[in-house]
């Protein structure tokens, strides 16, 4: 299917890089956009940790090609847009009381570079109680971690507004409202957005969450739906936090929480989990509660920083925890690109730019069956 014309559905971090791709490469592309609560993109912490040892079959090659992606897109993505895209490779803690689950993890981490040629990882090392404060200076200073050099930090918001901005200066439009498919004869043929069509080519649904909605009058049942995190904004004195890294953990107790830090004192503290809360986008009291224990424990020195805001975001989460990638049996000139769970911030960037290459008919470079969207 060669695309001459391309709609894009969801302006998050999938869909604004898959509209910033296919404009670059000449293609005419609108970028419909609703700005539903609790767009994920608006609130992911912004951790960019591609690598993963236990990764197999498709994982791997997509997390390895995104390690090996990010410094490139980012750069691009800075002289497409003449903005900071909010990149920085600032390095990453895993920080833990077990020494010995610590070494465990350093080991895997070796062993999966040499097998699989990683760009990007830099220096892995293990530091003993006291050291991991040294760079993330309100640390609870008797933990011990792996520092992993090459993890990355973005704002998600700016990358994807850095997105929007250079898929606009190559020729994009962008559209504001929510958008519907219109399709007949198992072919999709655009758009309808209140009462304007959008005809197409090839539509791309990155619509997050809200994508199981937009093709059920498609028959189509995707198994894809909404994990709520909340996610604490916190500000210190800014001695340097710019430079921070950023702070994850081995310990069972607090297994997905996290820190933080941005330029000018800005520290975040994630998140939770919670998948039975649909799109009810409140702030909760245990929500902030969790978090904030949880941030509390990892670094007491933040215990007299002053709370900004709690952000409240929707994961698009799948069932087996693939994304949903490719095109649609049964429907032509559809393609879906969404269902980065929780890492989406890391692997969206790359999601774009397969999901352009997918609407241009590309082949990808990667087997995608198991991402197939009706899997
Ligand atoms: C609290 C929290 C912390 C996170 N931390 C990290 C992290 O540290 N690292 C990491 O890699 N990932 C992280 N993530 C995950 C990451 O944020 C998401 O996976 C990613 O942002 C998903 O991007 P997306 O473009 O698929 O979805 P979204 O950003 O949700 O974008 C979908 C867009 O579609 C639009 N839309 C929906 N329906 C329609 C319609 N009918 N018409 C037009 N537009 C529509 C919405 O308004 C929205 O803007 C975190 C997520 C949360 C919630």
């Amino acid at each position: 299917m060669a695309a001459a014309r391309v709609v894009v559905v969801g302006g998050g971090i999938v869909g604004a890089t898959t509209a910033w791709q296919l404009a670059r490469r000449g293609v005419e592309v609108v970028l419909v956009e609703s700005e539903e609560p609790g767009r994920a993109t608006s609130a992911g912490a912004g951790i960019v940790q591609p690598w993963r040892p236990a990764a197999g079959g498709p994982w791997a090659r997509y997390s390895d090609l995104a390690g090996a992606t990010w410094p490139g897109l980012a750069a691009d993505l800075a002289a497409d847009s003449g903005r900071d895209p909010s990149h920085a490779t600032v390095g990453g803690l895993t920080v833990s009381h077990d020494l010995a689950a610590l070494q465990g993890m350093a080991e895997e981490l070796e062993a999966a570079r040499a097998a699989r040629s990683w760009t990007g990882l830099g220096r892995v090392e293990v530091l003993a109680p006291g050291r991991a404060a040294e760079s993330f200076p309100v640390l609870d200073p008797s933990f011990a971690a792996v520092w992993s050099e090459g993890t990355g930090r973005v704002d998600g918001r700016v990358f994807r507004d850095a997105a929007v901005a250079a898929a606009e200066r190559a020729g994009a439009r962008r559209w504001s409202g929510r958008a519907e498919l219109v399709a007949a004869a198992g072919r999709v043929r655009g758009v309808r957005v209140d009462e304007e069509q959008l005809d197409a080519d090839v539509v791309v649904v990155a619509a997050g969450a809200w994508t199981t909605a937009l093709c059920a009058p498609l028959g189509l049942a995707l198994g894809l739906g909404p994990m709520r995190g909340q996610i604490v904004h916190l500000q210190v004195p800014d001695g340097g936090t710019a430079h921070w890294p950023t702070v994850m953990t081995l310990d069972e107790e607090h297994g997905h929480h996290y820190l933080l830090a941005f330029p000018g004192g800005r520290v975040v503290v994630g998140a939770t989990r919670e998948p039975d809360a649909g799109f009810d986008d409140r702030v909760t009291a245990a929500g902030q509660r969790q978090v904030l224990d949880a941030a509390l424990t990892l670094a007491p020195g933040l215990a007299g920083a002053t709370v900004l805001e709690t952000r409240v975001g929707f994961r698009p989460v799948t069932p087996d925890g693939h994304p949903l990638l490719g095109a649609v049996p049964g429907w032509d000139g559809l393609v879906l690109a969404t269902g980065l769970g929780a890492n989406g911030l890391t692997y969206g960037p790359l999601t774009g730019v397969l999901a352009a290459g997918l609407a241009l008919g590309e082949a990808a470079p990667f087997d995608l069956t198991p991402f197939t969207p009706t899997r």
